[in-house]
């Protein structure tokens, strides 16, 4: 379990959910993690206590990723403390989902700057920092392949992201950098929770359609970035891989 000794990583809206997920399983396999959060200090802070607990070294930096200054000191925090970066992890992300005729501005807005331009900033303020066998992993959804009603936007944002994912690992790649998403099916999280997914007809009919059967836990996608972000995947890059039981 050390197949990321000696390697670097932030993880954005690593305070809960998903990311948090990730955060501990980098760190358990050797990564040092910055733990990113925009308002949930108290959540990043148990991440990193976990961490630490279970001798891994983790720090946490609160930064809204839709603001470049924020991203800036982001970055800058993991190579002040650190050293250096090896793996970007793009996780932060809201799901908001709507009718069309409910279609606002500030829904677009607030949906496409955190799951789009965080992920663009990120990836920029970061990629000078980055060299020969980095990593930077966006974590898409598996909307852009099932498409559901009444996501416009939020599929919007995700489709945005595998197209992303693509130009970067061509952009990258020269320089030894390697660029993929994760695509999850729906997963329990905070998130999900807060948002009435859990118990709702959504919930059963992603279970009625999944090959396994079941959604997804966050230790379901954990484990796919951390395979990514490792020397393992060093011939794998510009990929969109499902995280979704089977569901496409
Ligand atoms: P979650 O439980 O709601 O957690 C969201 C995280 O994003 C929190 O740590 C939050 O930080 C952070 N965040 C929100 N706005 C931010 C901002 N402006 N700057 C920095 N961080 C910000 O969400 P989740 O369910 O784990 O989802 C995580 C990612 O997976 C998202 O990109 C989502 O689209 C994607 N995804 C989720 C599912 C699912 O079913 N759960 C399926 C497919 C894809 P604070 O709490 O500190 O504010």
């Amino acid at each position: 379990m050390n197949k990321l000794k000696d390697k670097v990583a932030i993880v954005t809206g690593a305070s809960k959910g998903i990311g948090a997920g990730i955060a501990r399983r980098l760190a358990a396999e050797g990564a040092k993690v910055v733990v990113n959060y925009a308002s949930s200090k108290s959540g990043a802070d148990k991440v990193v206590a976990d961490i630490e607990a279970a001798g891994g070294s983790a720090v946490a930096v609160g930064a809204d990723v839709t603001r470049k200054e924020e991203v800036e000191s982001l970055v800058k925090v993991a190579i002040d403390h650190f050293g250096h970066l090896d793996i970007v992890v793009n996780n932060s992300g809201i799901y908001q989902f709507a009718r069309i005729e409910e279609t606002t501005e500030a829904l677009y807005r607030k949906q496409f700057d955190i799951n789009v331009l965080g992920p663009l900033l990120v990836a920029g303020a970061a990629a000078p920092h980055l060299g020969k066998g980095a990593s930077i992993i966006n974590i898409s959804s598996n909307v852009t392949r099932i498409h559901p009603a009444e996501s416009a936007i939020y599929t919007g944002t995700k489709g945005a992201i595998d197209a992303i994912t693509v130009v970067l690992s061509r952009e990258l790649g020269p320089r030894g950098i390697r660029v993929n998403a994760v695509n999850p099916g729906l997963i329990e999280t905070e998130g999900t929770h807060a948002a009435g997914v859990m118990g709702s007809e959504f919930q059963t009919w992603n279970e009625g359609q999944t090959p396994l059967g079941r959604i997804g836990q966050v230790r379901d996608i954990a484990p796919i970035v951390s395979y990514l972000a490792s020397d393992d995947a060093g011939w794998v890059t510009g990929e969109i891989i499902l995280g979704s039981g089977g569901m496409r």
